[in-house]
């Protein structure tokens, strides 16, 4: 069961960027094991998860690429961009400065990967909704004028954290396949 004795059609990998502590660990742990923690990390060392899916009747293998708190020196490095096909770009929405450090990491993101990425911009815990900093419209905007998918979710509530794995997936298969 799982993996084993599986064909994959297709492996695709997605990295996970933003500024540290806006949930990148818990949204992937959420996703790939059903998983959260409320006093997590120093997440060292794991550098991806992989979890499989059925798209179109074709088994795809995502590969989620965390970067494992190298963001906190600014240290992520090209290695951790080569060769994915989808970006999740995660900021918190009660910090506004997380939200606003997207134009840097979208710089960083279109400095190294490949023309094509499907990029998503994330706004994680939603669940925080009376501690809000960041107004859906300003992402929605800013979503729309950087041509990127714009979804709000929380790891902790598992709100929409399926839902935008699936988007970038079948976007991502979309243009591959
Ligand atoms: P990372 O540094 O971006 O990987 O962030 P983490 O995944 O380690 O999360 C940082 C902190 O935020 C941890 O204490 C998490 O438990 C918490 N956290 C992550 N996602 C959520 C969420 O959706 N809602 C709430 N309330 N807390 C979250």
């Amino acid at each position: 069961y799982g993996d084993y004795n599986q064909k994959i059609d297709y492996v695709f990998k997605v990295v996970l960027i933003g500024d540290s502590a806006v949930g990148k660990t818990q949204l992937l742990a959420r996703f790939a094991r059903n998983q959260f923690s409320l006093d997590s990390k120093a997440t060292i060392g794991v550098e991806f998860q992989t979890k499989t899916l059925i798209v179109d009747n074709k088994t795809i293998k995502a590969q989620i690429w965390d970067t494992a708190g190298q963001e906190r020196y600014r240290a992520v490095t090209s290695a951790y961009y080569r060769g994915a096909v989808g970006a999740m770009l995660v900021y918190d929405m009660t910090k506004r400065q997380s939200f606003d450090h997207m134009v840097r990491w979208l710089e960083e993101l279109r400095g190294h990967a490949d023309q094509n990425i499907v990029i998503m911009l994330i706004g994680n815990k939603c669940d925080l909704g009376s501690l809000r900093a960041v107004p859906m419209e300003d992402a929605e905007e800013f979503a729309q004028r950087e041509n990127l998918f714009f979804m709000e979710t929380s790891a902790l509530e598992s709100t929409n954290v399926e839902t935008c794995f699936l988007t970038i997936l079948s976007e991502i298969y979309r243009i591959h396949a």
